[in-house]
């Protein structure tokens, strides 16, 4: 199926601007992805009929906004193929559910156990377990690349019996390339290791089946998904979650509080410490009804269609170089590239003026920067909306750029 780009256009009412003279060309979505009307309706409509606190009134208001925001979980439940709706946690989004995961397993680790990453991990997957392996004596091992992938022949040597926990991103926001997590799963499991994915830049983009991926825990981020900021998810297999200590503590996720102690309530809440954010879970909800009425191996086709379209043009502009690996199958829509002789801060700010949004930076994987021995770099990134039009503008604006600078 093709998507029907000019409907699903007409959801994004922000898209339709003028930015400096230009019509906007948003290619920022692995920054954050913009918001449909009907994500927007949501939180209004809640906000407008149903505001209230969850869980503790019995007032016909508190019980909708209950009953919505517990709706959410069962359909984010749904979406990623959790096997049960006490998986899910709600969290503010991928860095917080990392951080959960690594402060769970300082629960664990003991000096000299091994924690796997890979050096393409964005800071969210690398500083808390360099917090974790500080505060136990673990050790942090990073696996390193060949051809602009994970080299899994490095994975393979470094996973070992001392391995406690792997982490790794499934698609990274930086080489676009999409990592083979099923099978790091399989790898980890079989030397007893936990098996973490960083799922944000996955989820937006392509069907996630946390079932099929048999890892043990997946973090996603709410805005990258086209839903608000401050939402995202923690799904932990049940066992795990069991043996896990609660993150924050206060109301909500008590059963019973004494003067010296306190129990937990059973998963999911025990870890969703005072008030929630009702409103983003909600908004979440209507991200994921959004995206599953389009259809995510739907998404993922585009995508791959103006990868398709757009990198041999790319490719052929002298003096640009483009990171990741060459087969556009093994990437999600993110490319990451430099113009010789410019800084990629430039780059952005000339693109900007095209109306072209892209990003530039270190994307929050400075050690990835660093290993590529490059000061930083441009990134444009795709999502539902854009089109060949974007493309082509976007290939326009940097051979306008290169003109301009050369
Ligand atoms: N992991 C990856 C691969 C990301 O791209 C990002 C955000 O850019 C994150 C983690 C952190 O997500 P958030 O800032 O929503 O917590």
């Amino acid at each position: 199926m093709t998507l029907e780009i000019s409907k699903i256009r007409s959801d994004f009412q922000i898209l339709d601007q003028i930015v400096n003279d230009e019509p906007l060309v948003y290619l920022d979505s692995a920054a954050t992805t913009q918001k449909p009307r009907q994500v927007l309706d949501a939180i209004r409509a809640y906000y407008e009929h149903d505001n209230a606190n969850v869980h503790r009134g019995v007032h016909t208001l508190a019980e909708r906004a209950t009953a919505d925001y517990e709706a959410s979980r069962d359909k984010v439940r749904a979406f990623i193929n959790a096997s049960s709706r006490k998986e899910v946690l709600f969290t503010r989004g991928t860095t917080t559910a990392l951080n959960w995961v690594a402060k769970f397993a300082e629960q664990i680790l003991q000096p000299e156990d091994e924690i796997v990453i890979s050096i393409m991990e964005h800071h969210s997957n690398i500083i808390p377990w360099q917090q974790a392996a500080a505060k136990t004596g673990a050790i942090l091992k990073f696996v390193y690349l060949k051809d602009g992938e994970l080299d899994m022949v490095d994975l393979r040597d470094k996973v070992t019996n001392k391995t406690k926990f792997v982490s790794i991103t499934h698609v990274s926001n930086v080489l676009g390339v999409i990592n083979p997590v099923k099978e790091i799963a399989q790898i980890a499991h079989e030397h007893g290791a936990i098996m973490v994915v960083d799922g944000a830049q996955s989820t937006p983009h392509m069907t996630v089946d946390v079932q099929d991926l048999d890892c043990d825990f997946f973090a996603l981020s709410g805005h990258k998904m086209a839903g608000p900021t401050g939402i995202g998810v923690l799904y932990g297999k049940e066992a795990l979650l069991n043996q896990m200590n609660p993150i924050e503590f206060g109301g909500e996720m008590i059963d019973f509080v004494y003067e010296q102690s306190a129990t937990w309530k059973e998963l999911p809440w025990k870890f969703e410490a005072g008030t929630p954010n009702i409103a983003g879970s909600i908004g979440l909800g209507a991200a994921v009804d959004y995206l599953t009425e389009i259809g995510l191996d739907n998404i993922h086709q585009h995508e791959q269609d103006l990868l398709n379209y757009v990198m041999p043009k790319l490719r052929e502009i002298e003096g640009l170089t483009i990171y990741g690996p060459e087969d556009n199958q093994r990437r999600g829509g993110v490319i990451a590239f430099n113009l010789d002789g410019l800084h990629p801060h430039d780059v952005a700010t000339a693109l900007d003026m095209e109306g072209v949004a892209v990003r530039a930076g270190h994307h929050c994987a400075q050690p990835l920067i660093d290993y590529l021995g490059l000061p930083a770099t441009a990134r444009a990134s795709f999502y539902i909306y854009n089109t060949f039009a974007d493309c082509d503008k976007l290939v326009e604006a940097i051979k306008l750029t290169k003109a301009f600078f050369g």
